[in-house]
């Protein structure tokens, strides 16, 4: 019998209250002797790390800068392969936006086994948070989730064509999406109405969410008044409007 590959857990930690968790997730949490943390992990769903367990922050938290992708994924190989039971937890879901299918190459290319456990990802928490039904049938029919933030500036979205895209009844979900609100909004703008509804969700699921509603043509202007920065959900389109007309989860007391 051949003895089993050492295992690496990619698990989704959901967008920050510990009760939007999957009972997948905990489980692996609580097996895990090695966590290397994200910085979008909030802190309550480290609760279930069990005592002893190495935990290692591997994020941007503190102003430091985040640490190599590479040395991350050398660090998990090394610890699997010394039999440590490795987890590697990462904000919402690990396949969206999350590099989760880079570590899962890297990792299996080196020989291990991933599992990878689905988190809720920020863009379905910060809809539900403030009752927008992301694909409610009277305004949608489809949603796209997006990130405002390109690799570089060859990888820089087609925002007009995006939005007239949206503009036949999709609604977007923008991740990463505040420090280039200017240009976003500009280019949405082209192909999608002035008066198209907005939210801006910051922190979706925790004590300190924060959360903004306005049209397309006042999207800069309200995310710079209100203050919201990062990390934060713009949805645009009419669902965003749809709002108080569906009951939203009650709000985690602080
Ligand atoms: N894998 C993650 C996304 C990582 S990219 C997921 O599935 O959710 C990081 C971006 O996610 C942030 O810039 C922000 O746009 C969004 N995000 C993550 N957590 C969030 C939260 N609690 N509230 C609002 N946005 C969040």
């Amino acid at each position: 019998m051949t003895p089993s590959l050492p295992t690496v857990h990619l698990v989704g930690a959901g967008p920050g209250d510990p009760e939007l968790l999957t009972v997948k997730a905990i489980r692996a949490i609580r097996q895990a002797t090695v966590l290397l943390v994200d910085d979008l992990v909030g802190d309550g769903v480290l609760r279930y790390a069990r005592r002893g367990a190495r935990i290692v922050h591997v994020g941007k938290r503190g102003g430091c800068a985040s640490t190599p992708q590479a040395f991350i994924e050398r660090l998990m190989a090394a610890e699997a392969l010394a039999g440590e039971r490795v987890v590697r937890l990462k904000g919402g879901d690990p396949f969206v936006f999350g590099r989760g299918g880079e570590e899962a190459a890297h990792l299996r290319a080196l020989g291990l086994q991933v599992e990878v456990v689905n988190g809720i990802t920020a863009g379905l928490a910060a809809a539900t948070s403030i009752g927008v039904p992301l694909t409610h049938r009277a305004h949608a029919h489809g949603v796209i989730f997006v990130t405002g933030h390109a690799r570089g500036d060859a990888d820089q979205l087609d925002w007009p064509t995006l939005a007239r895209a949206a503009a036949q009844g999709l609604t977007l979900v923008i991740y990463m999406g505040i420090s280039t609100i200017e240009s976003l909004q500009a280019g949405l703008l082209q192909g999608l109405s002035d008066a198209t509804p907005v939210a801006i969700v910051q922190h979706a699921s925790l004590p300190q969410q924060r959360d903004a509603r306005c049209t397309l043509a006042d999207l800069a202007r309200t995310v710079a008044r209100e203050q919201l920065g990062s990390p934060a959900i713009v949805i645009v389109g009419d669902v965003a409007a749809a709002l108080g007309a569906i009951a939203a989860p009650a709000r985690r007391a602080a």
